[in-house]
């Protein structure tokens, strides 16, 4: 497979897919440019090895095969160029005469940013039609809208030479520009961007080639959200903290008293399954033994710590309590590589943030001495900026949904369609 750390962009024209879908004020000024900046060590390498850059991607939610001027990736442009410290020229379209033309006169060094991929239908594929249609109908439509996203995926790719995905939040959608456009590029000539292969290196440390003990800490509100993740880590992992509002519905499945908490009670045989199976495949599992407890889901509630399983009727438990953390500290210290999703305790509120906040010092503490620890998922990614942990573990992953579908054991059409698998 191609790697971008190896190719020599020089006199090639590289047309990459990032993920620009920023978000904006209501003067369509931009309020968090992380993922811009996200792209840039792959659009510097290209234009400093001599190379074009044609950049493609998605913003917000266009009507499909509209133009709403809202969505317009003009709105980046300036930004782009200014953290580029190079001139962004912006085209009036992602297809067409018109790109083409600007296309052919891109010189080397130059940066070329499309417009909105989701402006054309044929970027994402859906297909609607009105309730009466037939299922004939639903399948010509299908088979039609297959083929405009073929000649759609063409056209993109006629524009370049080269090939870079380097949009992992988009990863797990089987679009044109993320996934269908690398038929069209041989293996030589389609790779991925740095952001995807640094995702990609960490991902493959915890999932792949682990330093063990492997512990996974799934935190967050409910069992059922996560139910995939927990079932493909107990294929992988040796130990496995349960910890947040979803301790509640193990409690209670194992006969606990839970009081007020948040318990999702169609749940409770799942709970026993994951039970069962982590005993079978030899995977320790740590659930709450001690919780703080709270008599109203606020930040001025009266608080106690109390058995996990004898939580008082009225009261519900917030946060992990002290001989929890304990443990959860310990076992996460003694670990060689570390994946965490989800808070342990409603750690936004500073009353329930101290067992979230045992475990990212735990996480510190187990990298200082040489594990490898990825945090991902909006919340957990949350908590280690709250308490300032960021640049002490290994790697934090913004991908949101794609990492999800990875860690579930999903393959992600954007990954499959340049490395095979
Ligand atoms: P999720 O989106 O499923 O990862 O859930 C994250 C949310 O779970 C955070 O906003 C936490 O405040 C919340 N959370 C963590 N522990 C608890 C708990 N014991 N009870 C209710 N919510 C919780």
């Amino acid at each position: 497979m191609a790697k971008i750390e190896s190719t020599n962009f020089a006199g090639k024209k590289a047309i990459i897919r990032v993920d620009f879908n920023v978000p904006f004020n209501e003067k369509f000024e931009i309020t968090d440019d992380t993922r811009i900046r996200a792209a840039l060590p792959t659009i510097k390498k290209v234009i400093a090895d001599g190379g074009s850059a044609i950049i493609m991607s998605h913003l917000g939610r266009p009507k499909a095969g509209k133009f709403e001027p809202e969505f317009s990736l003009k709105h980046i442009q300036s930004h782009l160029a200014s953290l580029l410290g190079v001139t962004v020229i912006m085209a009036p379209d992602c297809v067409g005469a018109e790109v083409e033309a600007l296309v052919e006169n891109l010189k080397a060094g130059e940066v070329l940013l499309l417009e909105n991929l989701r402006y054309h239908k044929e970027e994402e594929g859906k297909v609607k039609l009105g309730e009466d249609a037939t299922d004939e109908d639903k399948k010509a439509a299908k088979a039609d809208m297959k083929e405009k996203q073929k000649a759609f995926s063409q056209a993109l790719a006629n524009l370049a030479d080269i090939y870079i995905n380097d949009a992992f939040g988009t990863a797990h959608r089987a679009h044109a520009s993320t996934a269908i456009i690398a038929d069209f590029f041989d293996a030589d000539s389609k790779m991925f961007g740095y952001l995807i292969d640094g995702e990609l290196g960490s991902l493959d440390k915890v999932m792949a080639e682990p330093q063990r003990p492997l512990t996974a800490i799934m935190g967050g509100a409910k069992v059922s959200t996560k139910i995939t993740i927990i079932e493909n880590l107990l294929d992988k992992v040796d130990n496995l903290i349960l910890g947040g509002g979803m301790t509640y519905t193990f409690v209670k499945a194992l006969g606990g008293k839970v009081g007020a908490s948040l318990c999702e009670d169609d749940f409770l045989d799942m709970a026993l399954t994951i039970m069962k199976k982590a005993e079978e495949k030899g995977v320790k599992l740590y659930i709450a033994s001690d919780v703080l407890a709270a008599d109203a889901f606020s930040e001025t509630a009266n608080t106690k710590p109390m058995k996990a399983n004898e939580i008082e009727d009225g009261w519900m438990g917030l946060d992990a309590g002290p001989e929890t953390i304990a443990t959860f500290g310990e076992v996460i210290a003694n670990s060689g590589t570390i994946l965490w999703n989800g808070p342990v305790g409603v750690f936004e509120m500073d009353v329930f943030a101290a067992g979230t906040k045992a475990v990212g010092d735990a996480i510190v503490l187990a990298t200082s001495k040489g594990a490898f620890s990825l945090v991902g998922g909006g919340d957990s990614v949350a908590a280690v900026n709250k308490f300032g942990i960021a640049d002490k573990v290994s790697y934090i992953s913004t991908a949101g949904g794609a990492l999800l579908e990875y860690l579930e054991g999903k393959s992600l059409p954007g990954i499959k369609a340049i490395r095979g698998y």
